[in-house]
C-alpha cells in the first residue's frame, strides 16, 4: 500500500463543520495540537483521512480500520 493517510483533528459537531470549512488552510494547519474545538469547546477527535473512522490513539502508525499508513 503506497497511499498515505493523514490524521485529521476534527470536531464531530455538525454546526462546527461549517465553521471549520471557512477556516483558511494555514489556520487549519495550526489546529493539530488542539484538544478542544474552538467553536463549541467539545472534544476534538482524530480521524483517518482515508476512511473517515475515528482513531483513538494518536500514536498509531496505521489506521486500525482501513490499514492505511499515516504520514507524520
Ligand atoms: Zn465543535
Ligand atoms: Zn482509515
Amino acid at each position: 500500500m503506497t497511499e498515505k493517510a493523514r490524521k485529521e483533528k476534527v470536531c464531530l459537531e455538525e454546526q462546527c463543520a461549517e465553521q471549520w470549512e471557512t477556516m483558511s488552510p494555514e489556520l487549519k494547519a495550526q489546529c493539530g495540537p488542539f484538544v478542544y474545538c474552538p467553536f463549541c469547546a467539545g472534544d476534538m477527535v482524530i480521524r483517518c483521512s482515508a476512511c473517515g473512522e475515528t482513531i483513538h490513539d494518536s500514536t498509531f502508525n496505521f489506521c486500525p480500520w482501513c490499514g492505511t499508513g499515516f504520514k507524520e
